[in-house]
């Protein structure tokens, strides 16, 4: 990859446009410490400006095209994603540390995500109700205008795709803004897009902070939804602010997800693969499996394994095809990491492995296992969004039900059992919105996802992502 590859400049209208006052984005490769480009961000003059021309897209024929049309174009969008799929592997390895195997499946994710959403346009209908005898009752949906779609730096060209592509399936605007640490790949998407077929201003994408753009975007009256994935702290500012007009919103939030590994199962396969359940993406994963309860009568055994298999990881260079674990994103990252490693280490918990910086430049952290943690302790109740894990045993269902309920979070979690009843029973009890039986998987493109309680509100992806991206329209007909 070289410099020429990184996009400088906002998305708007169907080209890479200069943008004029506003503040620069400063890139830093967070493997090496070094630069690694600059980005112009948009002012709230010219949000405003992109926001006007996208419902002018919307207005003008995007919502109106056959949907058989629509859907070559988005077909298209993923045919061209896969055509670059290197590139944008490599700019997201530069850009955030992602490990570049990781980065090529995350990008090959984006291009699924828009053939699922693009075959999803001829299958996505309202209904015919039965109301009356004579008359006739039936259901449309429909675009809703201009969507506004704010994502995250953790992994930011699926959840940007993830949010985009149902949006424009659906027939409305989009207008992305991607996280100030990881606007690259974005920016490629718009232009991807738009060479794919997609008419000019159905696709923006402005980068810069979330307190300007972010905000003058969430309080724009074109802007008719937001679909936001971030923290729980900023989702709840931006449904505070979009109260104000009622738009509609969606919130992908934080999480502090359990793994619970009970005694009849397969405990030492558990062992082996729950450290990529918490450290893959360097811990930085909403559906992170940070708060481990492992049943007493195997506790011992399962600890020794799981260290064994934390140490094991390969830590390193993220252009390496054998690494598995990049980075942090950036050195604020890795200080708020380390503070959580400094309070747990004050407060009596020992470090079985890990938390120590790797010698060299980069913002890189070695996996931490925490144990002896308390219940009441900060990285046993928040969110670290780091390489850290805690490890606690446990006696009796009920109990550790208890205090996995007790989390303001639910987004995601894994049980571990051989018993079905026991599988039914605690899969029903946790209070998440996705939940993964013997097994780390919590994403899957034609599923919902999405949390209960401060993880979140509505969901993303399967055919779910289609109702939060439309209104339901009742027709009647007299007879
Ligand atoms: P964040 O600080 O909440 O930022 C998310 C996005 O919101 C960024 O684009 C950010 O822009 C923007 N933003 C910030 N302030 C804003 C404002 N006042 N108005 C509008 N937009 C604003 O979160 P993050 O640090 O990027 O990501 C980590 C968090 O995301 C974690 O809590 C994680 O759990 C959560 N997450 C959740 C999911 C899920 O699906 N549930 C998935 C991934 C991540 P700037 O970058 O310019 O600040």
């Amino acid at each position: 990859m070289t410099s020429s590859n990184i996009p400088t400049q906002p998305f708007v209208d169907g080209v890479h446009q200069a943008a004029a006052g506003g503040a620069a984005l400063h890139l830093v490769n967070p493997a090496t410490g070094q630069p690694l480009g600059t980005v112009q961000t948009v002012t709230t003059f010219q949000v405003s400006a992109a926001v006007e021309s996208a419902h002018r897209a919307w207005e003008g024929g995007w919502r109106d095209l056959a949907p058989g049309k629509r859907a070559d174009i988005l077909f298209n969008v993923a045919r061209v994603i896969r055509e670059n799929l290197e590139l944008l592997a490599q700019i997201e390895c530069a850009n955030i540390g992602k490990p570049i195997s990781d980065a090529r499946d995350e990008i090959g994710l984006g291009a699924k995500v828009f053939e699922y959403y693009a075959g999803a346009i001829g299958k996505y209908f309202g209904q015919t109700i039965p109301v009356s005898r004579g008359g006739f009752d039936f259901t449309l949906r429909q675009s809703m205008g201009v969507v506004a779609a704010i994502v995250p730096w953790n992994f930011p060209f699926p959840i940007a795709a993830w949010k985009s592509a149902p949006a424009l399936a659906a027939g409305n605007a989009v207008v992305l803004k991607p996280a100030s640490l990881s606007p690259l790949t974005a920016l490629r998407l718009g232009e991807l897009a738009h060479a794919a077929g997609l008419p000019a201003g159905v696709l923006q994408v402005l980068p810069g902070s979330g307190r300007e753009v972010g905000d003058a975007l969430v309080t724009h009256p074109l802007v008719r939804k937001i679909s936001f994935t971030g923290s729980t702290e900023i989702g709840r500012r931006i449904m505070e602010l979009a109260s104000r007009d009622l738009k509609r919103v969606s919130l992908e939030l934080g999480g502090k997800s359990p793994n619970v590994v009970f005694a009849d199962a397969d405990w030492q396969r558990a062992a082996e693969t729950s450290p990529m359940s918490v450290f893959a993406n360097t811990g930085q994963d909403c559906c992170a499996r940070s708060r481990m309860y492992v049943e007493r009568s195997v506790y011992d055994g399962f600890v020794e394994r799981f260290v064994a298999a934390t140490r094991r990881l390969d830590v390193g260079d993220p252009r390496l095809e054998s690494t598995q674990i990049g980075p942090l994103v950036s050195e604020g990252q890795r200080a708020t990491v380390e503070a959580f490693l400094a309070d747990a280490r004050k407060a009596g918990s020992q470090v079985a492995c890990g938390g120590s910086r790797l010698p060299g430049p980069g913002s890189f952290l070695a996996p931490a296992v925490l144990l002896g943690v308390g219940a009441s302790d900060r990285c046993w109740r928040e969110e670290i969004f780091g390489p850290v894990v805690a490890i606690t045993p446990f006696d009796d269902e009920a109990g550790m039900l208890r205090d996995v309920n007790a989390s303001p979070y639910g987004l995601s979690g894994s049980v571990w059992t051989n018993d079905l009843r026991r599988a039914l029973r605690v899969s029903r009890a946790i209070q998440s919105g996705v939940l993964s039986i013997n097994c780390h998987n919590s994403v899957h493109v034609e599923a919902p996802f999405g949390g209960f309680k401060q993880s979140g509100l509505g969901r993303d992806l399967g055919m779910a992502a289609m109702d939060g991206f439309t209104e339901l329209k009742n027709v009647y007909i007299a007879d």
